[in-house]
């Protein structure tokens, strides 16, 4: 989750306002940063600059203009992917959406803030040189250099020297890929390998992206043309993508080589090319229901071939295994980058790229932002041998004082996670809740009492994802718990005599089904009477 504010006595400016997805699966959709910090700042807020349309970067934008509303500046590319997020939210006040051109600078309050292009997996990235009270500050965004760009777009190594040349008080740096040695590596590449190895096939090849890598998109339009296959578009995700880069002409428009989901049953299998979301197995994408022989549109067959232009996101391993290993069972052939290394590259910097950007800013001070605590240690480090002396790791939450002498931590801030569903939010303590059900199950207990609170008839109790043993668990823990409750009756109906017996009853259900450390959730209800 991208989202870093920029602040000095004359307002405050935010880069990025991502959001990020849950590694356990809770019934949340997204999460976005907690926002505390910028509407206590509400007032003094100039202004969202967004670097690129990645969702890690402009994903919680609405959530963040609902409460503060504030102007947004971002490039086009990702102006239009943040238009089709924004009607989804109705309640949204109206905002200003201005597009940035590289090299155009425009102000916000006593900032100038200037973008610069750069190169990554998506059209339109740009780095921002800020001029600030405290000097000039670059922030890469996420890039990579990129010396062919597909779409002509070079990063602007001169202006980054020019700004070097001129001073920077302070330079952050995007550290996803410190620990790969060299290079990043190309679309070009891709796209030659990718076509050698569709060429090669006989039947239908499905290829599955992020679907906000237009470039990789524009390049299977190409394969497809060349190789003699028409292009399915399926899920909802590569639809969209393909509309928006379509519509800003960064796909080589062929209308006629496209056929709708609906139709791509009748394309003879060779001549079908179709390009799906769901790279990261998730359950309800088009590959995962091509995996499992469920897509209301097409059934793939042994023979056809899936092809994963794509990497792995940490933490996704084993689910991604699982699809690779269903489509195998039925029969179809699956490339991966690690059959296949030349099929997809990565968006972000090598070593020797992020060398470059250091050495081209010649920064005094150096953060390095965007990846684990160890990725921004390890860059850190890199500065320092590239001969940056005053270099400072900070994490979520943590400020840093950037001055005419350098950077230092400052003061902590409010910070966190707030969980999404179906764009309504999930309480901490609901999740709480949802992970002690999923681990041990869920008690439930209804207690009677008669008018002056005594125990009346039997206790009922009964058990959802609870290991219990039906003939002897149930008798006795109800046993447990009339015998807790009988300790604690007689105490009246008010209030405080019925939340007592509550706990009564709460507290010896969850001694009753303890597993260890582990005790399942009980929910007591009452009745008078
Ligand atoms: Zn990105
Ligand atoms: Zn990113």
């Amino acid at each position: 989750m991208n989202c870093m504010a920029i602040e000095s006595p004359d307002g405050v400016i935010v880069v990025d306002c991502g959001i990020t997805f849950p590694r356990e699966d809770r019934g949340v959709d997204i999460i976005h940063p907690v926002f505390d910090y910028l509407e206590d700042r509400a007032d003094a807020l100039l202004g969202i600059v967004i670097t690129h349309g990645h969702e890690d970067h402009i994903g919680a934008l609405p959530y963040l203009l609902e409460r503060v509303p504030a102007p947004v500046y971002a490039p086009p590319y990702a102006l239009a992917l943040i238009k089709e997020r924004m009607r989804e939210f109705s309640s949204l006040p109206p905002i200003d959406l201005v597009a940035t051109t590289p090299r155009k600078k425009f102000d916000l309050g006593h900032y100038t803030v200037e973008p610069l292009r750069v190169t990554h997996s998506i059209p339109d990235a740009t780095a921002l040189a800020i001029a600030t009270p405290g000097g000039m500050v670059i922030h890469t965004g996420d890039f990579k250099l990129e010396d062919d760009p597909l779409d002509g777009e070079g990063y602007d190594i001169e202006r980054f020297q020019e700004l070097g040349d001129a001073g920077v008080s302070l330079l952050l740096s995007d550290s996803t890929n410190i620990d790969v040695p060299g290079r990043a590596g190309g679309e070009r590449e891709v796209a030659d390998n990718l076509r050698k190895l569709i060429a090669k096939k006989k039947q239908r090849v499905v290829v599955g992206i992020f679907p906000s890598n237009a470039f990789r998109l524009s390049t299977l339009v190409e394969i497809a043309a060349a190789t003699g296959r028409r292009v399915c578009y399926l899920g909802r995700s590569v639809q969209t993508h393909a509309r928006i880069a379509e519509h800003l002409n960064r796909l080589g428009a062929r209308p006629d080589l496209l056929v709708p989901p609906e139709r791509a049953r009748e394309v003879p299998r060779g001549q079908l090319l179709v390009i799906a979301s769901g790279t990261q197995a998730e359950p309800m994408s088009a590959l995962g229901r091509l995996s499992r022989g469920e897509h209301p549109k097409l059934n793939l067959e042994a023979g056809d071939a899936v092809v994963f232009s794509s990497r792995t996101i940490p933490g996704n391993e084993l689910s991604v295994w699982d699809l690779y290993c269903a489509f195998e069972r039925r029969g179809m052939d699956v490339h991966y980058s690690g059959s296949d290394p030349g099929i997809h590259v990565s968006g972000h910097a090598g070593r020797e790229e992020q060398s470059r950007m250091i050495a081209w800013t010649k920064p005094r001070s150096f953060i390095p932002v965007h990846g684990t605590f160890h990725h921004l240690n390890q860059h850190a480090r890199l500065a320092k041998q590239l001969g940056v002396s005053d270099v400072l790791v900070i994490e979520n939450g943590q400020t840093a004082v950037v001055d005419t002498e350098g950077v230092m931590p400052g003061s902590n801030v409010t910070v966190g996670r707030v969980h999404i569903d179906d764009g309504e939010e999930v309480p901490a303590e609901i999740l709480r809740e949802r992970a002690v059900m999923s681990e041990v199950g869920v008690i439930l207990v209804s207690v009677g009492l008669d008018r002056e609170g005594r125990l009346k008839g039997a206790v009922g109790l009964a058990t959802r994802g609870v290991t219990v043993d039906p003939e002897t668990d149930i008798a006795e823990a109800v046993r447990a718990v009339e015998g807790a409750v009988r300790e604690v009756q007689g105490r009246g109906v008010g209030a405080s005599a019925l939340d007592g017996v509550r706990d009564a009853a709460r507290r010896a259900a969850r001694r009753f089904f303890a597993h260890g450390q582990r005790r399942p959730l009980v929910v007591v209800s009452t009745t008078v009477g």
